[in-house]
């Protein structure tokens, strides 16, 4: 897989808002929010999207659910809920091919997405 952006962010290559890191995932608020609170947990490992993801990559794609909760609570939106959403390839709405977690907050989200 060739390097996006959000290695390059990983790297420091390129600048971000980096809220979160860890040795699995780096946790930064996305360029364009979509709510309040919008921020996106990506693993260091580069994985293209959800169809790419082994049963090797089971325990780093778990940790970026356990950092969304982690960072709900410390960011004190937890109770009022979230929304934690991958989008996976045209239909799903990817933009970005570096498996991202979405986390959006702030607001009562609308659902269903169109
Ligand atoms: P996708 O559409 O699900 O692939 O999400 C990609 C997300 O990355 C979008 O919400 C973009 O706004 C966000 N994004 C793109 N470039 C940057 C950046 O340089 N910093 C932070 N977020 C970015």
């Amino acid at each position: 897989m060739s390097d996006t952006l959000f290695t390059k962010i990983i790297n420091r290559e390129i600048p971000a808002d980096i809220i979160y890191e860890d040795e699995l995932s780096l946790a930064f608020k996305d360029i364009n929010p979509q709510a309040p609170v919008h921020f996106l947990i990506i693993p260091k490992k580069p994985i293209a999207t959800i169809n790419d993801i082994e049963s090797q990559d089971r325990e780093v794609v778990g940790h970026l659910y356990l950092v969304a909760a982690k960072l709900a609570a410390e960011m004190g939106f937890a109770e009022d809920g979230y929304r934690a959403v991958m989008n996976c390839n045209p239909h799903g709405g990817q933009t970005v091919y570096h498996l991202h977690l979405h986390v959006l907050a702030g607001k009562p989200l609308g659902w269903p997405p169109y």
